[in-house]
């Protein structure tokens, strides 16, 4: 029997192995081996079985062994595999080493435990003979028979205050037996630390819910891939739809991934869902599902090897068949797949920003697609891609327009800074009114947030008195300024002029650069309320691991009255005692040099407003901004995301850019700026010779971070709708070039982050 292997990274090729007889019932397609390379050991996947193949069969090598009996991808992987190594310029290889965790490929450190159980049921006159004559027997056989699963011998005999003599001596007999079993390590499975820990039970729908379950129903059971939108203003219960969806697709005997942006996975919504999921796993299992073992398994960053590995093998063996995770979750080994989720899909953090560099909303839809699953695709602010897509038919919209339990959406308040401005004689970084406001909840003993978006290295320049913002006349986006040539510039086209002394729209000689961060935010907390308790959370302060988990237990019992931080306090947390969110600097995200940086802005201010007034009382949302005008703001004040969609899509049209034509992002690294500049523009003219007509080039021009660690930059951007057709020539051309050996290069399509 012959196969064809994918080697895990370091070998982009298709090799063909014999396979020993004693391993032939095992090696089937997708099962992980280990091979010999060139005198060395590796893995690899088995990618095809029975491959043809024109080398002289004798001269195979053989597989030496298989690491699991069982397939490590399952095909719709590898399919899924192959498609991105397309689509991201990069290696089979490096795919499937992403795929499988490195705690699989090492594949050591599983846990094995012993178990007692009942082999040979004892008769009542039996049970009264064994009292008498041996009363420890006698007891450990009663509390076995009385249990409704095997036992870990240990436990039972800690817990009887017994040795293992008294166990050997029923075993010797054939009353007990040992089992070994699995030992799984259950990430936050027994984590109550906030307190807040209840068994979620299944709300009934509104008739919003109802109607999108009843839509999603259908679809996962026809058992073809669509994809819906679910568009559903905060607090409309977006949740208890996913979990109806998958008790729909488990129901159906199917698998589900259920992906949620990585800092939404607290140990509070974890348990939530954990509890919830379980449920539906049981249900629709019937109960039948392997004794102890784990029906949902977590993924996340944060994970053990060990809790990795034994979520990874619950997947893989079907034992468990639901996962919710974090984006690299979109390649758990999910049998059956039937249903794939995608919470908060406009998430930027889906975007993997290292080799390779894939979306995992995107892989997502990919992924569902190879195994004619139902991709479900949730948010209250959608991607501009995706609402693009539902509005011209792709995608099916469903639509939860009102918050449960009628409660209200949050006022929106506008400071307007420059009124601020010219009141106080300089500009304080809160104004009277979010001071006031602060004042008013701390008197009530209510809580505060304070958002401050530090998002962007750069600063942008602003008129004080007007607020205006110089942008590019090519590319409308933000120009940066440069403070070691006073120069303002465009990170995307490179067009560059002097950065002028007065406002060229006011002419006010008040020009000034954007540049809060936290810390001077806390700062300004304090001065305004002495005796107010403040907890600063952003990556500074939260780099000790439990941080994070503690100051969010402690805000949510009250110990502290106004936290400052960066967006991580906000998603899928609920706070009921604050009454009051304030947005510090809305304009920090509006005037960064990329063209989402409106669609950002209109996400971030309804997100934020979407945290106050989830108890019973009102929340009130204040946002600080130079620019009130602005339409991400004007927009967010009514949640109108159709308002907003339908002007920003409109620019985005104007401009070409996504989602109606693909960016992709070319940066060249090098020590030596005029041989960056040189090769970079050499090799953009041979692109635009090969694929002239099929892409629009934008650069090369210096990157926005010229130098990193002495190191320059240079980038060009590729403006393209087919970018099926053009990475593949790029990929191909840039095999091609004489690339000098100082020189790295990066290709990054459907970038996230311009800024
Ligand atoms: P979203 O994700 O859309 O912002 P959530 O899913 O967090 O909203 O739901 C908000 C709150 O409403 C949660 O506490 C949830 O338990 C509750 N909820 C959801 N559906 C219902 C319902 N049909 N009736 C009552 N409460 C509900
Ligand atoms: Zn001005």
């Amino acid at each position: 029997m012959i196969v064809g292997i994918h080697p895990l990274a370091g070998f982009d090729k298709l090799l063909h192995y014999r396979v020993p007889e004693h391993l032939r019932a095992a090696a089937a397609v997708g099962t992980l081996v280990r091979i010999p390379i060139t005198g060395a050991v590796r893995l690899g996947i088995v990618a095809e079985v029975g491959a043809p193949t024109d080398f002289p069969i004798d001269r195979l090598k053989s597989v030496i062994d298989v690491v699991y009996p069982f397939p490590a991808l399952t095909p719709d992987l590898l399919q899924l595999a192959r498609w991105m190594a397309g689509y991201y310029a990069c290696g089979v290889d490096s795919i499937i080493e992403t795929m499988i965790p490195a705690a699989v490929r090492r594949g050591a450190g599983i846990k094995q435990q012993k178990l007692l159980a009942v082999a040979q049921p004892l008769t009542a006159d039996e049970i009264t003979a064994l009292e008498k004559r041996a009363p420890q027997q006698a007891r450990l056989y009663r509390f076995v028979a009385e249990q409704f699963r095997p036992q870990p011998k240990a436990l039972v005999l800690s817990r009887l205050g017994q040795t293992a003599a008294v166990a050997a001596a029923l075993l010797k007999r054939g009353v007990l037996r040992e089992e070994l079993r699995r030992i799984e390590r259950v990430a936050y499975s027994d984590d109550h630390s906030d307190g807040e820990l209840v068994a979620a039970q299944p709300h009934a729908l509104n008739l919003e819910q109802q109607r999108a379950v009843d839509a999603l129903a259908a679809d996962i059971q026809t058992g073809k891939f669509g994809v819906s939108l679910l568009h559903g203003v905060t607090g409309s219960g977006k949740t208890e739809v996913y979990l109806r969806a998958i008790d729909v697709a488990m129901r159906a005997g199917g698998g589900v991934v259920f992906l949620v942006p990585e800092v939404a996975l607290t140990p509070q919504t974890v348990a939530r869902l954990r509890s919830r999921l379980n449920a539906i796993a049981e249900a629709a299992t019937a109960g039948a599902a392997a004794a102890g073992g784990q029906r949902c398994v977590v993924w996340h960053s944060h994970l053990s090897e060990g809790e990795r590995l034994d979520g990874w093998l619950a997947l893989a063996t079907g034992e468990a068949r639901v996962v919710v995770g974090a984006r690299s979750a979109v390649f758990a080994p999910v049998q059956n797949l039937k249903l794939v989720i995608v919470d908060e899909e406009h998430e930027p953090a889906y975007k993997q920003d290292e080799t390779p560099r894939y979306h995992g909303r995107d892989v997502a839809v990919v992924r569902a697609k190879a195994s004619g699953a139902h991709c479900l695709l949730g948010s209250a602010t959608p991607s501009l891609e995706s609402f693009h897509n539902a509005q011209s038919g792709k995608y099916r919209l469903l639509q939860l327009t009102e918050r449960v339990d009628n409660r209200k959406l949050p006022h929106i308040d506008i400071v307007d800074l420059r009124i601020e401005a010219m009141k106080q004689r300089h500009l304080p970084t809160l104004s009277g009114r979010l001071v006031e406001a602060m004042q008013d909840r701390f008197a009530r003993r209510e809580q505060t947030i304070l958002f401050i978006n530090r998002r962007g290295y750069s600063s942008s320049m602003q008129c004080k008195k007007c607020g205006h913002v110089e942008e590019c006349l090519h590319c409308s986006i933000a120009m940066t300024y440069h403070r070691t040539d006073e120069t303002l510039r465009c990170h995307l086209c490179g067009d560059q002029r002097p950065a002028p002394l007065r406002c060229p729209k006011c002419a006010a000689p008040d020009i000034r650069w954007r540049g809060l961060g936290t810390q001077r935010v806390e700062e300004a907390v304090r001065r305004a309320l002495p005796r107010a308790r403040i907890e600063r959370m952003d990556t500074d302060t939260m780099s000790r691991k439990n941080r994070f988990r503690e100051v969010l237990s402690q805000f949510r019992s009250g110990k502290i009255d106004v936290l400052v931080g960066t967006q991580m306090i906000g998603k899928g947390l609920d706070f009921p005692n604050v009454t009051l969110v304030g947005l510090v600097d809305a304009d920090m995200s509006m005037h960064v040099p990329d063209f989402r940086a409106n669609e950002r802005t209109f996400q971030l201010l309804v997100q934020v407003a979407g945290r106050a007034g989830r108890g019973d009382r009102a929340g009130e949302v204040m946002v600080q901004t130079f620019t009130p005008q602005a339409e991400a703001i004007q927009f967010s004040r009514h949640a109108d995301f159709a308002g907003f969609a339908a002007s920003e899509l409109k620019v985005r049209h104007d401009f070409h850019y996504p989602p109606y034509r693909h960016l992709i992002h070319h940066l060249f690294r090098g020590p030596n700026p005029d041989k960056l500049k040189f090769f970079s523009e050499q090799w953009a003219k041979l692109v635009e010779k090969n694929l002239g007509a099929r892409v629009e080039l934008r650069g090369p021009s210096a990157s926005p971070i010229e130098k990193i660690k002495d190191e320059y930059r240079w980038q060009l951007w590729y403006f393209t709708n087919a970018v099926t057709k053009v990475v593949p020539e790029l990929a191909r051309l840039r095999a091609e070039f004489a690339w000098p050996d100082d020189i790295t290069q990066v290709l990054d399509v459907d970038p996230v982050n311009l800024a």
